[in-house]
């Protein structure tokens, strides 16, 4: 079995297709080598030797060993240095990479080899003490952390790890020697501190820090597979939804050095602005600089060129400037690596001494702005197809575009705080906490937060998922806060120096202001402006996006399902059109009882003993609900209207207050105890099963009557007036033929007296939502009378699992986190059960008559899993809220992909 590839030199045993095998990360190293790309050499143990870690009680396989020995000694022989040589010693980086980019949340130990014989020979060949001491107090603690504290399966809680510790030895070796930063320490001082850690590391660990290369060596790459089962890796997994069966592999390369001087960098690009998708190369570097230094925000980092120089960075020196010659040759291999990948680079590369090094490329993360800036721009430079375009922008990001904003009149006047990079566009407002389980704990609460900290690490993954926008003082454009929202599309800000942040007091200072936990403030991520207090935000108008409403055509040319909006008031309906809806899917009709003068007539009507006060009671409804339709049908005017007769169970309308049960009295003329009786008689079990949806229209037909002759006639009179309507009745709840057949022939007798009333023949339809598992298995004998059906999946998902969909809270999420189910089946169809009563439906439907329309309505309507299963299944259209418009279409293109 080979469980090691070989990289260097511009050739490699893998390229960048075996991503399974050798992980993003050595699957690209391969693949630069093959283009010709200066990278340094090493090799990549393979995630199968993670699968048999696992798998064996932690123990490596048997021929690693040897395998491995043989790629140390061929990139010995590249390098002309070797392993552990007291000379010349040849130092290795042992690097993570799974096969989906997991940023940060993975272990990397750098400078590995260095030991009490190689360090005298490094500082001998380099001439530099600092350096090598340097390098080596890295190490150390890197070392300490990842193998010896978190690989050994001590997991601190953040803040009193062996890190932090070795940390404040830093910072206390600063302040004796009155240093302001870490520039200002030299060889001798690093040589001392690394004396320091070692003491600190026996004391706390109880451990020897390993002055033998290959102990390192093994140590680290184990501790590697190790972090795969670390804590943060697992929650990340969940989040991302990662299998962990993956593993991951390890890469183990010779460390180049950013930190050997003035001449010696390193820095990380995106190759084009990952947060607007402009087609500018964009970056950060930092002269004199080691591996994370740039991303861990310690040290604010200068910007890669003078085009992309903001108000923020103008002040700074860039690459460009600084080192032309090497910025031109970076500048050619963003131009060669994306014309490879023909997609958005993500890139690490170090400068040794004038020479410059490739470390990583991957396809980088976007939001959702620029993925579909990008996509679109790509398609139109030759670089992809349309079809590839459509692929690029995942459906939920354009969610993003919808994202609310900060409404420019209220921000003018609102009190600015400060500014910091806008890391993340789009507007948010939030109440402030400090720490990533204080936003967790909060966002369970239902508070809406904003997270503040100096910095943000894997740590603190969970509490940024949970806040509405992140804000930190360090840090800068490529760093984990900026990386980690840009992936979800949350609002950020990163590298405001302004704040001093008090985490123990959990408090802000803020220019003049000191913000507490718990007090409101606004951010504008797109310019990285923050504000004190909630200030209005607006919804986004994704018409001002050029590239959206392009991808957009395109998405609509290829899709072959319709999308219609689920919309009960005109508004909705005009908003839905703007998104591009087709027609609605679902209007309900329930709200349009609960005003005061109409729920009265309701309770007339249930209290009426007989059909003559019954039918009096209800027509003085008719007015009412025949100027909702004319508002609704003439907003979607000539686009096909759903309309769904009253669905909710009666009592709804009988929960009365005192007041309401005397005045209801009065009214009817009989005695509060006979209304309290009433009432109590009417109280259900069961609501959800009980008198509700086509029962209601069986007990009081009259109710079935004046909404079919509320819809008809108004569609009546639009007709008169010249606008064209497409109604269609549906009748809910429909377990048997015969409760369809019973409602259709009230709906049809009142059609046919409405157009002879008003002499005009009416285009119309009635069919029936099918949400009970009965409708399904009886789908034959319902379609030879109903013109279409349409899937309420919210009903039809409740009473297939027996869940109720009000109480599901007190046990899914343990459902969810013991894998009972995968998902939400609320959320997400539940193909195999739910699914399966929906295509039964649909084939023994089509079966008896061909030509029914079907649809889907119910939150699944806008879910783009949900939406492939409806294509696979020939519904005809997909039915979802307003706002979910342009992501069902864009999903139901990619559904034809
Ligand atoms: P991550 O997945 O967190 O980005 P990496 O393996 O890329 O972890 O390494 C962390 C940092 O160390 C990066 O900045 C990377 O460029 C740097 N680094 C890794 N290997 C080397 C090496 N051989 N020489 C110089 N720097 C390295
Ligand atoms: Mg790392
Ligand atoms: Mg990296």
């Amino acid at each position: 079995m080979k469980y090691v590839y070989l990289f260097g030199n511009g050739a490699a045993d893998g390229t960048a297709k075996m991503k399974n095998t050798l992980g993003g990360k050595g699957a690209n190293l391969a693949e630069m080598n093959h283009l010709g790309i200066p990278v340094p050499p090493g090799f990549t143990i393979t995630t199968e030797v993670c699968s048999y870690y696992y798998d064996n009680d932690k123990k490596l396989p048997d021929s690693l060993d040897s395998q491995l020995k043989d790629a140390l000694l061929q990139t010995e022989n590249i390098m002309g240095s070797k392993f552990g040589d007291a000379n010349d010693p040849l130092l290795v980086s042992i690097r993570s990479g799974a096969r989906q980019s997991m940023p940060g949340m993975m272990e990397t130990v750098l400078n590995v080899g260095l030991t009490s014989k190689t360090i005298p020979g490094l500082i001998e060949k380099t001439g530099n003490d600092r350096f090598v001491y340097d390098a080596y107090r890295r190490l150390i603690m890197m070392y300490a952390d990842v193998v010896m504290e978190k690989a050994a399966g001590l997991e601190p809680e953040s803040g009193v790890g062996i890190r932090h510790k070795l940390e404040s030895l830093i910072e206390d070796h600063k302040s004796k020697n009155q240093y302001v930063n870490d520039t200002d320490l030299s060889g001798e001082d690093w040589k001392e501190l690394s004396e320091t850690f070692k003491d600190e590391i026996r004391s706390t660990l109880g451990a020897e820090f390993p002055d033998d290369p290959m102990e390192q060596l093994l140590g680290a790459i184990t501790a590697v597979f190790q972090s795969w089962s670390g804590e943060r890796a697992i929650n990340y997994r969940k989040i991302e939804n990662i299998p962990d069966e993956w593993g991951t592999a390890v890469n183990v390369q010779t460390m180049v050095f950013g930190n050997m001087g003035e001449s010696s960098a390193t820095g990380v690009a995106f190759t084009r602005n990952p947060a607007t998708g402009e087609d500018k190369f964009f970056g950060e570097w930092l002269v004199n600089a080691q591996g994370e230094d740039v991303v861990a925000g310690l040290r604010t980092p200068n910007p890669l060129n003078e085009e992309t120089k903001t108000e923020g960075t103008k002040d700074l020196p860039s690459l460009e400037s600084s080192m032309p010659d090497i910025y031109s040759e970076l500048k050619e291999i963003r131009g060669r690596l994306e014309k490879h990948y023909n997609d958005m680079q993500d890139i690490e590369f170090t400068i040794q001494e004038g020479k410059l090094w490739m470390l990583q490329t991957r396809v980088g993360k976007r939001n959702g702005s620029a993925a579909t800036k990008m996509a679109v721009d790509m398609k139109k430079e030759g670089m992809i197809d349309k079809k590839t375009a459509l692929l690029r922008v995942k459906p939920e990001q354009l969610d993003e575009l919808l994202h609310p904003m900060l409404d420019s009149e209220s921000e003018k006047g609102a009190p600015l705080l400060g500014k910091g990079l806008p890391a993340g566009p789009g507007g948010a407002s939030g109440r402030v906490v400090f720490t990533a389980d204080d936003a967790e704990q909060w966002h369970k609460n239902g508070e809406k937060v904003i997270l503040i900290r100096e910095e943000t690490s894997p740590e603190d993954v969970h509490g940024m998922h949970a806040a509405e926008a992140i804000l930190t003082a360090k840090g800068g454009m490529t760093s984990h806060a900026a990386l980690v929202a840009r992936g979800w599309g949350k609002c950020c800000i990163v590298g405001c120096s302004e704040l001093q942040i008090d985490v123990n007091k959990k408090e802000v200072v803020i220019g003049e202001s000191t913000i507490s936990e718990g007090d409101w403030i606004t951010m504008n991520g797109t310019e990285g402006k923050i504000y004190s207090g909630a200030v209005e935000l607006i919804d986004a108008d994704p018409d001002t996006h050029p590239e959206y409403k392009e991808l957009m055509v395109w998405a609509d040319e290829v899709r072959q399902l319709k999308i219609r909006t689920n919309a009960e008031s005109p508004n909705d309906a005009k908003q839905a059109i703007k998104f591009g809806a087709e027609g609605i899917g679902l209007c309900r009709t329930e709200h349009m009882f609960f005003d005061e003068a109409r729920i009265l007539a309701i309770r007339k009507m249930i209290f009426a003993d007989n059909e003559k006060d019954r039918r009096s009671a209800v027509m003085e409804l008719l007015p009412y609900q025949k100027e909702d339709f004319m508002g609704i049908l003439k907003a979607m005017e000539g686009m096909p209207v759903t309309i769904r007769l009253l669905d909710p169970p009666l009592h709804e309308f009988m929960s009365l207050s005192e007041d309401q049960e005397k005045s209801l009295a009065d009214n009817l003329n009989i005695d509060v105890s006979t209304v309290k009786s009433r009432v109590s008689a009417l109280h259900e079990l069961n609501p959800m099963l009980g008198h509700r949806g086509c029962r209601l229209g069986i007990a009081y037909p009259e109710i079935t009557e004046m909404q079919a002759r509320a819809i008809l006639e108004a569609s009546a009179e639009l007709t008169k007036s010249g606008v064209s309507v497409l109604p269609e009745i549906m009748i809910p709840l429909v377990g048997t033929v015969t409760e369809y057949v019973d409602q259709e022939k009230v709906i049809r007798k009142v059609a046919r007296d409405v157009m002879k009333e008003y002499e005009l023949e009416l285009k119309f339809m009635v069919g029936t939502m099918i949400e009970l598992p009965r409708a399904c298995l009886t789908a034959d004998e319902i379609a030879k009378h109903a013109e279409f059906f349409s899937f309420g999946t919210n009903d039809l998902t409740q009473t297939t699992f027996g869940f109720s969909r009000d109480d599901i809270g007190s046990f899914l999420p343990d459902y969810l986190d013991r894998s009972i189910l995968p998902e939400d089946p609320f959320q997400s169809l539940d193909v195999n059960g739910v699914g399966k009563l929906v295509s039964m439906a649909v084939k023994l439907g089509r079966d008896v008559n061909e030509k029914i329309k079907i649809g889907i309505c119910g939150e699944h309507g806008g879910d783009p899993a949900s939406i492939h299963f409806c294509k696979e299944n020939g519904l005809d259209y997909v039915s979802c809220s307003p706002f979910r418009v342009p992501i069902a279409r864009l999903s139901a293109a990619q559904a034809e992909l």
